[in-house]
């Protein structure tokens, strides 16, 4: 594996009935941003249970409400506005990733001297940012323990990832009985950007991960088994709970821990979400297993350990390339039977625009680690996707 240094400052509270630890986590009489999105936490209850615990310590409450799935810059500069008109202390973000997401650039805009979007799109470095926690509803992104987020600048048409040390949330509450809620729908995507972010950290071409290894084969293991039964019942606490954990652990930093990540098809995904607002899960569900087949031959051994570990794919008589393509048709089965989108058809994408998604998804040039893409590759993987 390779040289690596771990830091993840994140506190995660774990479990139910665990949001009155908000009390220990911020100090009385804060002058808050509430940040939340179109009304879920309105109608489960959540913002109520969150307004008593803030109001016993006193503060003081500024909401920000409609941050949008797939948040747009639009809404960051309105609460960098309202944090600098308001001097706002610390922000608290309610809901699932978009809301973190467009939390944690608020956060670094308060204390940024200039367009955030400068810092989001890598023409500057962040300075500071206002302390931030979360309150999550929603298992898919794992922002609540990273330092990732993902805006979306509808006047460029750019969906762009970024990240900071100064973004890491302070704190995180999860509590499995806050996302029983998530409909059937967000609950797939969910568990697509689950999977996917593990597999993202799978396949690379780092000798001697065999932890590593094993850590990304469980997690994808267990959501799979879990994912049927939670989609037969969306109400399943216990299901629900291995969902938000592995959320969580899929992308905290763990599983990246002496390896470098692929990152490719998060990419390929933001071009199309930039283009048609599509869910990111939705996205990611028909882009990956066309990435894969795009990429296999890179290094059929690493697929071939996929196909057999993940998917107990009996591989003994087959080639290094038919048991590479048998895990990947298992993969793309799999999504299917959850009820995952399978084409870009599925969203009325057709070719149209696709030279529009390469040149969004080329802005920072080649990318990927486990194969380099170049605009044709890219290209070739849209195409095999409508
Ligand atoms: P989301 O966009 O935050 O939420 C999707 C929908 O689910 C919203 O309509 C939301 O409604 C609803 N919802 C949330 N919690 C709910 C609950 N408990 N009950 C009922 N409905 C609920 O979904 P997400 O998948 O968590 O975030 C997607 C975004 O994260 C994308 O922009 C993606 O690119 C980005 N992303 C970030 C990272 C990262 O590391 N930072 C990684 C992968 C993806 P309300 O608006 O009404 O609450
Ligand atoms: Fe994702």
């Amino acid at each position: 594996m390779n040289p690596f240094s771990f830091h993840n400052p994140t506190r995660l509270i774990f479990g139910e009935d665990q949001l009155k630890h908000l009390e220990n986590e911020l100090s009385k009489k804060l002058n808050i941003l509430l940040v939340y999105g179109g009304g879920s936490i309105k109608r489960n209850g959540v913002y109520d249970r969150v307004m008593a615990h803030l109001s016993s310590l006193e503060a003081n409450v500024t909401e920000l409400s409609g941050v949008e799935p797939n948040p747009r810059l639009s809404t960051v500069h309105n609460g960098i506005a309202i944090c600098k008109e308001q001097n706002i202390d610390f922000i608290l973000a309610v809901g699932g990733g978009s809301v973190i997401d467009c939390s944690k650039a608020i956060a670094v805009g308060a204390k940024f001297d200039g367009d955030i979007w400068d810092v989001i799109s890598r023409k500057a470095a962040p300075t500071g940012a206002l302390p931030i926690g979360t309150v999550l509803t929603l298992a898919a992104t794992g922002s609540e323990m990273n330092a990732g987020s993902v805006i979306t600048n509808w006047e460029t048409n750019e969906k762009l990832g970024w990240g900071s040390p100064f973004s890491f949330p302070q704190f995180s509450i999860l509590e499995p009985s806050s996302t029983l809620t998530v409909p059937k729908d967000q609950t797939i995507y969910g568990i697509v950007d689950i999977m996917s972010h593990v597999l993202e950290q799978y396949f690379h071409h780092i000798d001697n991960t065999p932890v590593q290894d094993r850590y990304c084969e469980s997690l994808l293991r267990t959501v799979m088994e879990t994912a049927p039964a939670l989609l037969d019942n969306l109400e399943s606490i216990p299901d629900r709970e291995t969902i938000l954990y592995s959320g969580t652990m899929a992308l905290n930093g763990i599983l990246s821990m002496g390896v470098v990540g692929d990152w490719a098809t998060h990419n390929i995904e933001h071009a199309v979400s930039a283009v048609y607002d599509i869910p990111h899960g939705g996205g990611l569900a028909i882009l990956f297993p066309n990435w894969m087949k795009h990429v296999y031959q890179e290094n059929p051994a690493r697929f071939r350990q996929f196909a057999e570990r993940v998917f107990d794919i009996d591989c003994p008589q087959k080639s290094d390339e038919e048991a590479a393509l048998a895990g990947i048709e298992a993969l793309r089965q799999f999504w299917q039977s959850i009820g995952a989108p399978s084409r870009l058809a599925d969203y009325e994408i057709d070719h149209t625009r696709i030279d529009e998604m390469v040149d969004r998804a080329m802005l920072f040039g080649p990318f990927g680690n486990f194969k380099k893409l170049q605009a044709e590759d890219v290209k070739s993987i849209y195409e095999a996707s409508l």
